[in-house]
């Protein structure tokens, strides 16, 4: 598989324009999918200057072997969907969309502990790939840069 590197400098142009795309549909809170979500939403959040909420999924384990079920490794509380999600347009941001299975849970799991008015989901990299999962229709999927099947050493996993 070719991998490829992108720059920090890179990703900030890239989430420039999904903000751009995104402020259109005024969202009132973002979501950030830990851990790759997570400075993708920080990033965005200077320019969607909205309050970031944080949820967790794992699908590889430690061998960085795909797992056979995603695991909900954090989730919002009653208080917080009630304050934050219930009625709101609501922005989902990860790193990138691979085979989908993160962010379909992602929206499922949602759906089924809350009503928000819309959902958008946006990531920095979308792979142009046959997706494990399909997104709801009602889903606003708004993504940053496609490419093809390669693997994305984002500069935040160089050590
Ligand atoms: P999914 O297969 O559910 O779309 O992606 C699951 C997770 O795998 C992503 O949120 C991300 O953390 C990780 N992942 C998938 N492809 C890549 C990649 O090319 N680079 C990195 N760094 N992580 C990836």
């Amino acid at each position: 598989m070719e991998k490829i590197s992108p720059s920090y400098d890179d990703i900030h142009y890239i989430v420039k324009d999904i903000s751009n795309k995104v402020i259109e549909f005024n969202p009132d809170v973002i979501i950030a999918i830990s851990g790759g979500g997570l400075i993708p939403a920080r990033m965005m959040r200077t320019h969607i200057q909205k309050p970031i909420l944080t949820v967790g999924f794992q699908l590889y384990d430690k061998n960085d072997t795909m797992m056979e079920n995603i695991k909900k490794t954090q989730w919002l509380d009653d208080e917080i969907i009630k304050q934050f999600v219930d009625g709101k347009t609501v922005l989902i941001v990860d790193e990138v969309d691979d085979t989908r299975t993160t962010l379909y849970h992602c929206v499922e799991e949602l759906k089924k502990c809350s009503t928000p008015k819309n959902i958008i989901v946006s990531v920095i990299h979308n792979k142009l790939k046959l997706k494990k999962k399909l997104l709801s229709e009602d889903v606003i999927y708004i993504p940053g840069k496609e490419i093809g099947d390669d693997w994305i050493l984002y500069p935040w996993d160089c050590n």
